[in-house]
């Protein structure tokens, strides 16, 4: 059985129920009668197991996220109102003033800025490097280190990291190791690889029609002898002892969730739970056409970016590590923006969106949307290149993209 069937059954039997409605209750309300007060305070002190507050959770959302923990061997999970909201939320509920963040390989833009603009505003520094200077990333872990991230694939840079190499970083100085994995869902198991949270867009292949903006975080157990559990951590002592082994998600809940409020929404947790559904089905579909479309362009003089073809630098590490793909991105690089841009004005197929993971083909020129306002340090770092197109194939036949983009390329 390979990595997307063993879903496929677990996720079409948890999403439906077999009683009553069987599509899932959207529950769009924003509070909850208690009922009487002693309900009220158990809800408030965590005994009584009912919804507080809708910014808090509501019981659609929580139908997703036991679902999405239950995915990637976590003790729970936390979905919010898009996948920066996940970055944040993770970050936040470990890092503070005057703290340090390591991250490691290609970022997203977003996240990006984040790192590099607005947590520097709080007084939290990030300190970055390449995928290949894990001894330089080691060595910068200090006693302020609080978080170590890094994107299961990069986006764009396609570069893939060692997980398991930085995990045993992450390890060996009892750091925590935080994994984006929203390009690689069900292919990239980031808690077994020793991650201890994995955060999520689930606007992109998750829910897969760009019809929900969303994002999660998974945690995993904390054990006895934990790395939460020491010194670097001691800002959470508090709460581990009250909650013992799922303290890390009330740690986020009451710490960033509560007071910045980036909650999901009921109706987006219902998409999402729809797109679920059949993540498995469209995993395997996307990452067998990834392979065959990025050799077939790569044949056809086109300059690929796809660690799936001999010539890239991870292309031993995608052969060894990656047994599901990684997900649903390649680049290509046109040289000048003005092929870029002819290319994109050709192809009849690719919808052209800041969006990736969804049903039908997406492509962006990196440099003049997303990147745009970037230094050239910056860019170079990430990877954006003048001719840089970033696609997401999609669900469409392979033969369709393949003759779409050759025409369009010429
Ligand atoms: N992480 C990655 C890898 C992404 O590609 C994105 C969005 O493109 C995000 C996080 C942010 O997700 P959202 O747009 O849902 O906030």
């Amino acid at each position: 059985m390979n990595r997307f069937e063993a879903f496929t059954t677990r996720f079409v039997q948890s999403v439906g129920k077999k009683e009553g409605s069987v599509s899932p209750v959207i529950t769009p309300s924003a509070s909850y009668g208690y009922g009487d007060p002693e309900t009220a305070e158990g809800i408030f002190e965590g005994s009584v197991k009912k919804p507080v507050y809708a910014r808090m959770g509501n019981p659609t959302t929580a139908q997703l996220e036991g679902i999405l923990a239950q995915m990637d061997g976590g003790i729970g999970a936390v979905a919010t109102g898009s996948g920066m909201g996940a970055v944040s939320l993770a970050v936040l509920s470990l890092a503070q003033a005057g703290d340090e963040i390591i991250s490691i390989g290609g970022l997203f833009g977003g996240t990006y800025s984040f790192f590099s603009e607005t947590l520097p505003r709080y007084g939290i520094t990030t300190h970055f490097f390449a995928t290949d200077e894990l001894e330089k990333a080691e060595e910068a872990i200090t006693s302020k280190t609080k978080v170590i991230f890094l994107e299961s694939v990069g986006n764009p840079s396609m570069r893939l990291p060692d997980i398991a190499a930085v995990a045993a970083i992450a390890s060996r100085h009892g750091v925590a190791l935080i994994v984006d994995n929203t390009i690689t869902p069900l292919a990239v198991s980031p808690l077994a690889l020793g991650a201890d949270i994995s955060v999520y867009s689930t606007t992109k292949i998750i829910s897969g029609n760009a019809a929900a903006l969303g994002g999660a975080a998974v945690f995993r157990e904390i054990g006895e002898a934990d790395k939460f559990r020491g010194e670097r951590y001691k800002s959470i002592h508090g709460i581990i002892q009250k909650m013992g082994g799922m303290a890390l998600i009330p740690n986020a809940k009451k710490k960033v969730l509560r007071d910045f409020g980036m909650s999901a929404n009921a109706f987006a947790s219902y998409l999402t739970l729809l797109g679920l559904e059949t993540l498995p089905l469209r995993m395997e579909r996307i990452v067998q056409s990834m392979e065959t479309v990025a050799l077939a362009l790569s044949q056809e003089g086109l300059t690929v970016n796809h660690p799936s073809l001999p010539g890239h630098p991870d292309h031993e590490l995608y052969e060894e590590a990656f047994p599901g793909g990684c997900g649903t991105l390649l680049t290509l690089d046109f040289g000048s923006r003005e092929k870029a841009f002819a290319f994109l004005a050709k192809s009849r197929l690719a919808t052209i969106t800041a969006n990736i993971g969804d049903s039908r083909t997406l492509a962006l020129h990196m440099a003049s949307t997303i990147y745009r306002d970037f230094d050239d340090g910056a860019k170079a770092f990430l990877g954006i290149t003048p001719g840089l197109v970033r696609v997401s194939i999609g669900l469409e036949s392979a033969a369709d993209i393949i003759d779409d983009f050759v025409q369009a390329s010429r």
